[in-house]
């Protein structure tokens, strides 16, 4: 698990890229400037960690584009000490973005063989979820609500309720909307049944799947 001065310049030049797309929220930039990505991906990727693109992980998944990442945590304005959920944990690098920025970090993931992986993985590194779950993202966290934050990391087909109804007034949840092609959603929680909708732009994700059991 080394983290070397090569890797530490190749992030450097990923941060600078990220930012040239427009990314300004410093504290996400700070976050994508420290964390070694390369060590969250399967050795035949290594090499490309530092591109801006994403890479197959186990159980025929996806580490998400850097930019992605990027632009979906600027979209959640993640403050410090903020509760924030997070479906879909995968190789578990968008969870250690959100832990660098301080957030007290939930996250979901319904691959076993996944999150088995990354509950180890995490805390090896330093980054300390307040809960990783194993289970079904469309459900969200009932027991932990409410949320200031809720960031989906898969192409939803809808927007799941109980996602709405966890986020606190004032809450954000941002959540890729579609079926092949996916359009960032922010949701925004202005009152008990009221929503501000904005949206962002057009992306690709891998489905946001069904309960498997
Ligand atoms: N956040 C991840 C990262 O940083 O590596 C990106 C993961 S990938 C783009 C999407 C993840 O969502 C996969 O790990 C997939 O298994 C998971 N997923 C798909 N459907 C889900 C569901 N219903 N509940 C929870 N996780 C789900």
């Amino acid at each position: 698990m080394k983290d070397t001065f090569k890797h530490k310049g190749l992030r450097q030049q990923l941060v600078k890229s990220i930012k040239d797309k427009g990314i300004t929220d410093a504290n996400v930039l700070n976050a994508i400037g420290k964390i070694p990505r390369h060590l969250f991906m399967d050795s035949g990727f290594i090499d490309h960690a530092y591109q801006d693109k994403p890479f197959p992980i186990a159980a025929d998944q996806t580490i998400s584009q850097p930019y992605t990442v990027a632009f979906q945590t600027e979209l959640l304005e993640v403050k410090k000490g903020d509760k924030i959920l997070e479906i879909g944990t995968g190789s578990g690098y968008q969870a250690a973005v959100l832990i660098e920025m301080g957030a007290k970090l939930y996250s979901i993931e319904r691959q076993k063989e996944l999150f088995k992986k990354t509950s180890k993985f995490l805390p090896k590194l330093g980054y300390r979820a307040k809960k990783l779950v194993f289970g079904d993202g469309y459900k969200g966290l009932e027991e932990e609500a409410p949320f200031d934050g809720i960031i989906v990391t898969a192409g939803a087909p809808f927007v799941p309720k109980p996602l709405m109804n966890q986020l606190k007034i004032g809450g954000r949840l941002v959540i890729p909307v579609g079926d092949d092609i996916q359009t960032m959603t922010l949701f925004i929680r202005k009152g008990e049944k009221e929503f501000e909708k904005h949206e962002h732009g057009s992306f690709r994700f891998v489905p946001l799947l069904g309960d498997k059991n």
